[in-house]
């Protein structure tokens, strides 16, 4: 029987890779849902091509040009962000792919744990902002949470077959990023076209920005440990500029584990989308008998100090992680709107930290006005 997917964030670069590992394996996938914020365009040629149940546009200024758009299809439209919470409470769907950018991205995949739905999550976000409420609740409703970051992914694939074999430590491998090696009197000049570009990966805007910044990996860390149920301390960044090891575990006897591979964020989602099985594909192979160096070195975190800000965050949880979060958004979004300096985003986020009052044991509620007073305060650096 096909898997009926639901693709929160379609129209970006991990919904897109999705609808192609879609396109590729009709026998075993079938897109019931597909949402986007904008990008109402590409969401009516998606809705074409791949004929689902229900398309969700978030901005409802566009839903009447969707609806003509779509009309004479059998494709049911809805608009506004309850509508995505909504959808995401129906039957219709198995797997949920949570990609959709940011904070924007918790309610709705709350919502399908809550609804019993399997969930792969590229939205490391959930995690970072609310990661014990959404893992008691996944816990409570027997949801599997399925990690589509490839990070995760591959510590998620090392820990196959190991039952509970207790972990050691995980070590997160990080590319680094387009400024490896640079110093702050370098980063003080940067802009955002320099920065949008990644020597590895080909991500959307907000990731992209993550990952010059080293911000990425800090939510990772964040991920990692609601994820793998890891004290902070057993969570390790390491830099290995190739991007060919993807993460490593290192369990108790001290045996290490990797997995391997080109970077194709394909690999990952549709590992995520066919879990437990394997799927065939033409993606290109590594090859160890090609020239190549595989190389390590810790993490600049005196000149990226987004990772400190976010270790910090990891160590004291409560509702730091989220306020981290909001001020970032905020930040990256003044940043590719030519606001504020590369290493003015770091600042922004530290002196939110320090202004927005610490929660230790935060209800939902509460990290919701969390993430408000963040971004509230964080707009007041930036004079948005
Ligand atoms: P993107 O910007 O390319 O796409 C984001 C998608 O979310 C789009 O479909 C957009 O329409 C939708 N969206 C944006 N704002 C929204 C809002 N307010 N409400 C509802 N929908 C909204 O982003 P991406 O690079 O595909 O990343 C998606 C998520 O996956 C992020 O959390 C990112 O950290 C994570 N991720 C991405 C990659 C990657 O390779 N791109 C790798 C690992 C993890
Ligand atoms: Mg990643």
């Amino acid at each position: 029987m096909q898997k009926r997917i639901a693709i929160f964030g379609s129209t970006g670069s991990i919904g897109t890779q999705a609808l192609e590992v879609i396109a590729a394996n009709p026998t075993l996938f079938s897109a019931e849902v597909l949402t986007a914020q904008q990008n109402d365009e590409l969401l009516v040629q998606q809705a074409r091509q791949f004929n689902p149940n229900i398309v969700v546009i978030g901005d409802e200024n566009r839903y009447q040009k969707v609806r003509d758009a779509l009309a004479g299809t059998d494709v049911k439209v809805f608009a506004g962000e309850k509508a995505l919470e909504e959808v995401a409470a129906m039957d219709c769907y198995d797997l949920m792919l949570a990609a959709i950018v940011g904070f924007a991205g918790l309610k709705p995949t709350l919502q399908a744990v809550e609804n019993g739905k399997t969930v792969a999550l590229a939205n490391k976000e959930t995690l970072v902002v609310a990661g014990d409420i959404v893992m008691k609740k996944a816990i409570e409703k027997r949801v599997p949470i399925i990690p589509v970051d490839s990070e995760h992914s591959a510590i998620f694939q090392c820990l196959v077959g190991e039952n509970l074999n207790p972990i050691d430590k995980i070590i997160l491998t990080a590319s680094g990023g387009p400024f490896l090696g640079k110093k702050p009197n370098f980063l003080v000049n940067v802009k955002r076209d320099h920065a949008l570009q990644h020597p590895n990966w080909s991500m959307g805007a907000k990731i992209t920005i993550d990952s010059a910044t080293l911000m990425n990996k800090g939510l990772e860390m964040i991920e990692a440990k609601w994820l793998f149920n890891l004290k902070p301390d057993q969570v390790q960044v390491l830099v290995h500029p190739q991007s060919i090891i993807h993460s490593m575990v290192q369990f108790e006897d001290g045996s290490i584990k990797a997995q391997m591979g080109l970077p194709d964020m394909k690999l990952p989602i549709q590992y995520a989308m066919a879990f437990p099985q394997r799927l065939v594909n033409s993606f290109p192979r590594y090859d160890f008998r090609k020239p190549n160096t595989l190389t390590f070195e810790e993490p600049d975190i005196k000149t990226f100090r987004n990772l400190a800000l976010a270790t910090e965050a990891l160590f004291k949880g409560g509702n730091l992680p989220c306020i981290l979060n909001a001020a970032n958004e905020i930040a990256v979004f003044a940043f590719l709107r030519n606001r504020v300096g590369f290493l003015d985003m770091t600042d922004v986020v530290e002196r939110t930290m320090e202004k927005v009052s610490y929660i230790e044991n935060p209800t939902l509620e509460e990290y919701f006005e969390s993430d408000a007073a963040a971004r509230e305060f964080a707009a007041t650096l930036i004079h948005l």
